[in-house]
This record gives C-alpha cells, structure tokens and sequence, in this order.
C-alpha cells in the first residue's frame, strides 16, 4: 500500500473541547471577593489584587502549580561526604511560587504595614493566589500566624520581625542576623497525640537563662525547611511554647533532624515531615506550662486561613466547571444551557459566594479586634464554625465540580483531582472537625460575649427574609435549651449556625438572586442535601452570570 501524505490529525478533528481556562485576571471576575473587600475595608488594595489575579491566571503561574506537585520534594539528609543536612530540595516552581507569595506579602504584610483592612486585603490575596496553588499556602500561613506569638517577647519581635515579614524570600539557611527574609513553622503534633497536645513528651531542661534544650519528637512538622518553629515540650511547670532556630547564633546547626518526609494524599508539593529533636537550643516563649494558651494565638490566623483556603479551592473548582460547561455542548445545547446543570452550577457558585463572604467578614472582624469587644468576640465564634463548615463543604463541592466536567475533570490535567485531594487537610490540621466543633461550643459556655457577638451579628439582617429570621429563632431556641452543652449534637449545632451566618451576611450584602437561593436551599422547607437541588423560585441563570461572567 502506497504510504499517503497527512496531517497529523489523522483520524478525526477535535471539537468540543473548551479552551484552557487561562489569561485572566482572577480578582476581576469575582464580584463576591472585590464586594467583600471593600465592605471589610480593603478597597485601597485593588490595583494591587489586580496584579495578583492577572498573575494568577498566567500561563506560568498555572504551569509552576502543576509542576511543583508533579515534582514533590526530597529529603537530602546527607551531603555527599556524609555529613548529615537535612536539607529538602524543591523544584524551581516551588520556589517560583513562594517568591511571588513572599513578594506580595501573603505570610505578613498586615504586621509589617499595619493599617485599616490589612488582614482583609492580606487574606484576599492569599484566596486569589491560592487558586493556582495551595501548598505552598502551609508556609506562608503559619509564618503569618507565627507573629501574634512572637510578640510575646519584645526581644525576639525586634529581631525576628523584620525578617519574617519581609519581601525578600530567602531559602537559604543561615543566621538570623544575617537573613534578609525567613519562614517560621510549628511543631506541636506527637506520635501519641495531635488534639489532645497534653500529651506531648517532649522534653525541656533548663540550659541557661530562657534557653532550653529540647529533646523527643514531632509526627507532623509541615514546611521543615523554615528557618525556625514554634514548638511545644513540657518544663517543670508543664507544657510551654519554645522558638527554635534551625542554626545556631554561632553558624553551627541546631540539633533537629528530619527523619523522613511524608506520603501524603495531596498538599504533595509542600513537605511534611517528622522530625527528632536531641538537645536541640530553644528560647521559651510565654510562661512555663502556658504552652497552649501561648501558641493558640497562632490558631485565630492559621484558621482564618483554612476556610480562606478551602474557599479558594472551592472558587477555582467553580471555575473550571462553569468555564467548561459554558463550552462543552451535549444533546444539542450548551451544558450551562441545560436546566439540571445549571442548576448545579448555580448551586456550586452559591457555597462559593457564601464561603468568600464569609472570609470576608471574618478577616475584617480580624482587623478591627483590637479595639472593638463585638469584632473580637464574633472573630472568635465566626473562625470556629467557618475552618468547620467551609472546609468540610469544599469536600463536596470540589467532587461535583469535577462531575461538570464528565470524564475529563477526572484526569489530573483538569486540576480538579488536585483541588479534590487538597480539600480534607484544611478539614484535618489546626483542629480536626470534632475538635473544631468542641471548642466552639467551650467558648459559646465559657465566654458568653461570643454568643452574644453572635446573635448580634445574625440581628443586623432581622426583616429581610422570613426564612432566615425563622432558622434563627430556631437556633435561639436551641440555646436556651442549652444546646451547646450536648457534644454529640456539636456539629448540628455548628452547622446550623454556620449556615444562619453565612446566610445573614449574603442577605445583606449579595443581590436577592444569590441570598433568597441560598436561604431557601440551605435553611428553607425545601432544602436537599445535595448540590442541583435549588428550589423552584431561584434564578440559576442570575446567580451564575454573577459568579463566573466570562
Ligand atoms: C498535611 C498535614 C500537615 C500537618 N502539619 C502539621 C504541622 O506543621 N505541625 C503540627 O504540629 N501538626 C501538623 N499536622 C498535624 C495535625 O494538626 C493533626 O493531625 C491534627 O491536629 C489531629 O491530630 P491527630 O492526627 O493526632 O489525631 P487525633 O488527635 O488522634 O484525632 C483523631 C480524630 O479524633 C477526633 N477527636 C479527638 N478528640 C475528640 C473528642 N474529644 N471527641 C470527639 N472526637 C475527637 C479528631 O477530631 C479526629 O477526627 C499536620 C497534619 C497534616 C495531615
């Protein structure tokens, strides 16, 4: 047979493929975020979330996510004449990605440039940049959250400060007066037990002054290659909170050893590890046996930064199926055409907008703690039960995201399997969601001003919508029948609030399309437990223009 001269599509054409889901300005698009940022008082941050969501839609951004996960990290705990590194080597993208996330101040421009809305446009940034990349977001999360602890020594801020909030990303270990940038982990999780840190074995003896020597281990120590950590071991008076640098003042390493890295199912670019400590040189920090009152300040922020990060999950799940399906034509018609999927659709843009506004307010709530009882109290409550709801629904909702896609959202290209693998750790970490759940319901006993910070906050949208004001007087019901003494009903209970906050808040700020959807979904007679069940009465077609206008 005669060999015949053809184009390389030999058998077919290719159609009805979207095009890539790239060039764009990701801030631009999200009306629910730049409608947040303003209301939380960020709006002077606009040019430069502008910059950031054009870079975070660019061929290279999205190119460094894919890599930095297909390429994890090693753990070199040799160099080649033996002598012990513990070093982990990245690939470039990784690298890439923190330099941009360092450079544009994720992990601390609210403490080094304090002013009104900083925590809101800090965490708006860091929900835009981590749609193309979450983890990466670990260390820049828990250098941020490191600041409110380290303050507990003047001595330490004065040196520690300027390195770990400046622009410079420097990964390079060397000491800290010599640094021009640093990350800050921790390490508090033991083999025995994560939640229940009383269990911790690790050991402090005194060695001079405030300087302790550490002995035992961590199971989970995320980001090793930190400059330093905040650690947790029992002195004489019981559990205390240490800072530890990975080299000592006089350039000789600190005796910390990495002894192997996790397989973990996804956050696969950024490594966590387990680590030894043997008379590794610590500064306390806090009083002896305030280990955890201490190093829970870290807890406020690294939350905040869950729900951020499993809402920007979410948003850019959201993406790919509302960009997909408003291509993609079956049975005649454009997906986003057809009424079931739109209705999916829909109801996916809605646990997004709820999710983003929720971080909005929670971040403002942030902001303003300091000088307002009512913001510090609902900052309190709001961070709780967000890390619980929003990080358990980001599950669920990036599973149906990827079903928008059919086959194609299944296979890794689509970045849907790794968003999907990402979600449960924000669920997991910095209190696992019983945990998460007991806790809101010890400060709703213990502090009753959040409860009060609570219900005032769900007031402000009283006469707006009577299925909300009927969901609330419901949750005043169970109050006073003293709900939130029954731990096995802890999560109701928190789901409910959840939803009643999330539902306020869209109520009075998002257009009626998204919020009387929402209400009647998520709290009304009708409601269903899956997503594509919005009642009849809701505007799928409004709330998707709104959520995804390309
Ligand atoms: C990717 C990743 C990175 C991590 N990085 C770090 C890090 O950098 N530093 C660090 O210190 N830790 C880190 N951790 C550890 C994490 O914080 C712990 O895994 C978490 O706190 C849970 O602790 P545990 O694993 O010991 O589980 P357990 O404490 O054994 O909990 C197991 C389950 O029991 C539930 N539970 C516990 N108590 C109760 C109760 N009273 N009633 C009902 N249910 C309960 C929990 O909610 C959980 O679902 C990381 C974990 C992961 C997955």
């Amino acid at each position: 047979m005669d060999t015949i001269d053809r184009p390389l599509n030999v058998t077919h054409e290719v159609t009805n493929q979207p095009p890539p889901l790239a060039g764009y300005d990701l801030f631009a698009h999200d009306a629910a975020l730049s409608e947040g940022l303003r209301r939380e008082g960020g709006a002077w941050d606009e040019p430069g979330l502008h910059e950031l969501g054009v870079l975070a839609g660019s061929d290279e951004a999205i190119a460094c996510g894919f890599d930095a996960n297909r390429f994890p990290p090693e753990l070199r705990t040799h160099d080649r004449f033996g002598n012990r590194i513990d070093e982990i080597a990245f690939h470039p993208a990784w690298h890439w990605l923190m330099e941009v996330a360092v450079s544009h101040g994720l992990h601390g421009a609210p403490w080094r440039s304090p002013r009104e809305g900083a925590h809101v446009a800090r965490a708006a940034r860091f929900f835009v940049w981590s749609q193309v990349e979450s983890g990466h977001g670990c260390p820049i999360s828990m250098t941020y959250a490191s600041i409110p602890v380290i303050r507990r020594r003047a001595d330490l801020a004065a040196l520690l400060e300027p390195v770990l909030t400046s622009t410079t990303y420097e990964p390079v270990l060397r000491p800290l007066r010599e640094k021009r940038g640093a990350l800050c982990g921790m390490a508090m999780t033991e083999k025995q037990g994560g939640s229940d840190l009383r269990t911790n074995t690790t050991r402090a003896e005194p060695f001079d002054g405030d300087t302790y020597a550490l002995t035992g281990h961590k199971w989970f120590c995320s980001a090793p290659m930190s400059d330093a950590f905040l650690v947790l071991a029992q002195a004489a008076d019981g559990l205390t909170c240490f800072f530890l640098h990975r080299m000592l003042p006089d350039g000789t390493r600190n005796a910390i050893r990495i002894q192997r890295l996790k397989d973990k199912l996804g956050n696969r670019s950024n490594a966590s590890s387990e680590i030894e400590l043997d008379n590794a040189l610590a500064l306390r920090v806090g009083d002896e046996g305030r280990g955890i009152a201490t190093i829970i300040e870290m807890v406020n922020h690294t939350r905040l930064d869950c729900i951020g990060g499993s809402a920007a999950l979410m948003r850019a799940a959201l993406a790919q199926a509302a960009h997909h399906a408003r291509h993609r034509r079956a049975f005649g018609a454009r997906l986003a055409e057809q009424p079931l999927m739109r209705n999916v659709l829909a109801d996916l843009a809605l646990e997004s907008e709820a999710a983003t506004a929720l971080l909005m307010r929670l971040a403002g709530a942030i902001d303003r703690a300091a000088l307002d009882p009512h913001e510090a109290a609902l900052a309190r409550v709001g961070i709780a039960l967000g890390k619980y709801w929003v990080c358990k629904r980001a599950i669920a909702h990036i599973a149906e995201a990827m079903e928008c896609l059919g086959g194609n959202g299944y296979v890794e290209e689509s970045i849907l399997p790794r968003l999907y693998r990402e979600a449960p750790v924000n669920a997991i970490w910095e209190g696992s969601g019983n945990v998460n759940a007991l806790d809101l319901l010890r400060a709703l006993t213990k502090n009753p001003e959040t409860r009060s910070a609570y219900f005032a906050e769900l007031d402000r949208a009283t006469g707006a919508n009577p299925a909300l004001d009927a969901a609330v007087a419901s949750l005043r019901d169970a109050f006073a029948a003293d709900v939130t003494t029954r731990e096995a009903d802890a999560r109701r209970t928190v789901e409910q609030m959840a939803l009643a906050l999330q539902a306020a808040l869209l109520v009075r700020h998002a257009p009626p399309a998204v919020s009387d959807a929402f209400v009647a979904a998520r709290l009304g007679a009708e409601r269903a437990s899956g997503f594509g069940t919005l009642p009849q009465g809701a505007d799928p077609r409004a709330i998707l223009d709104r959520a995804w206008p390309r």
